[in-house]
């Protein structure tokens, strides 16, 4: 089993590429804001707890996202056999480090990171404009600066993290989806290669 994370700011793309990788590679999609956005929709006691701090372009708490995870894994335990592809989660060191040291039955090792790296200028824009019909309480202007105040001060320091651990691939985040895919795919298929060849 292949595992990969895919990260990086706001407004990034890491939905839209995991999308694309997805449907080349048949991982399963992971998605901590689509997991939690469920929960609110579902007005569940985790999903109420959630929308106060994602309406305010705060991270939850680490405990309840993991436990929100966990319930997650657990209940897909079959389809995560193929591979995942993990967004939006990490998003703090601490979660990466509970996560690899093993999060309950699942030992899930970590195999590449992709990192999508674009300036908070063009982030803004994409964001505003994704808020004009995502309906989402989090993406207009203030809560967006919020966001992207929280993504450098709690999230990127996790850069850092699998830089050290020769995870981290940088993928320039600015082109068109398909060039940004194909920058992707060609870190993909080395690293695909090279476990399948140490196996
Ligand atoms: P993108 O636009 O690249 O999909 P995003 O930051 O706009 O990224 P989501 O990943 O959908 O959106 O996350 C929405 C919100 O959910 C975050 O702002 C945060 O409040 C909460 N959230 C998501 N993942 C986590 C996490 N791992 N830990 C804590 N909070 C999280
Ligand atoms: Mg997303």
């Amino acid at each position: 089993m292949f595992n990969i994370v895919i990260f990086g700011a706001p407004g990034s793309g890491k939905g839209t590429q995991s999308d694309k990788i997805i449907e080349r590679y048949g991982f399963m999609h992971v998605s901590s804001g689509e997991l939690l956005r469920d929960h609110i929709a579902h007005d569940t006691q985790f999903g109420r707890i959630a929308d106060s701090y994602i309406s305010q372009g705060m991270l939850i708490p680490d405990e309840l996202m993991i436990r929100i995870l966990i319930d997650h894994l657990d209940a897909n335990a079959d389809r995560i056999k193929n591979g995942l592809i993990l967004d939006g989660f990490p998003r703090t060191v601490n979660q990466a480090i509970e996560f690899d040291s093993g999060i309950d039955d699942h030992q899930i090792s970590v195999d590449a990171v992709i990192g999508l790296e674009a300036n908070d200028e063009e982030l803004v824009k994409r964001l505003l404009k994704r808020g004009i019909d995502s309906g989402r309480t989090d993406d207009n202007l203030e809560v967006i600066q919020r966001r992207l105040k929280v993504y450098h001060d709690q999230t990127a320091p996790l850069r850092d993290y699998y830089l050290e651990r020769g995870l981290y691939c940088p993928i320039n985040g600015e082109g068109s989806v398909d060039d940004i895919f194909a920058a992707i795919t060609r870190e993909l298929d080395v690293r695909l290669m090279r476990k399948n060849a140490n196996k």
